[in-house]
């Protein structure tokens, strides 16, 4: 391998969240100090999930089905929707064991900054599902962010002809915060406190 291709690897890996230059120049270093036992199978996960996860078209998961596991599973509670922004949140209140139900991912928040409007939320799918009926409330589970904020009033509002109860997280989510980086706990508790929006 030249220094075109290390150089290439390293651009590549500091595009990635939470890595810069320089943690992209480490992570590089160990993978290519252990090609076959790390780089490759690196490699070839990638390649598998790339061609193998699509995205839920019912809630907006991503997964190598579709409908998603968690759509599927009769264990799960369809008439209790969870609405949040990312699919991080989504995995984050799994891995919480938090939520029974199922989930809508918006793919954002409403943001001016951003230039982020109503059409560009993935909404129709849950709108679908009210419209068919058997939806008994939906959790507003948005980040304590002034754009999660915002979606939410939004989204009470949109919500309010089909006569179905929306709740709204709040409690115990620290102002700012983006649900997949708060801890299992404080996730419950979020959950557990949520409000009726009346
Ligand atoms: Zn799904």
């Amino acid at each position: 391998m030249g220094g075109a291709d290390i150089e290439r690897l390293i651009a590549l890996l500091a595009r990635l969240p939470g890595l810069g230059p320089r943690s992209a120049r480490r992570a590089a270093l160990a993978l290519l100090r252990q090609p076959q036992a790390r780089m490759l199978p690196l490699a070839q996960a990638m390649e598998q999930a790339a061609r193998s996860v699509r995205t839920c078209s019912t809630c907006g998961n991503l997964d190598t089905r579709d409908p998603c596991a968690i759509c599927t599973d009769p264990g799960r509670d369809r008439g209790v929707v969870c609405v949040v922004e990312t699919v991080g949140d989504l995995w984050a209140l799994e891995r919480a064991g938090v939520h029974r139900g199922v989930y809508q991912v918006l793919g954002g928040t409403l943001s001016a900054l951003a230039g982020t409007g109503p059409d560009d939320l993935n909404l129709a799918p849950l709108l679908a599902r009210l419209e068919a009926g058997g939806v008994r409330e939906v959790i507003l589970a948005l980040g304590a962010t002034v754009e999660g904020a915002a979606t939410t009033h939004w989204l009470q509002d949109r919500l309010v002809g089909f006569d179905v109860p929306v709740s709204r997280v709040g409690q115990g989510l620290p102002m700012g915060g983006a649900l997949d980086v708060l801890d299992d706990g404080t996730l419950a508790a979020a959950l557990t406190a949520r409000k009726i929006h009346s």
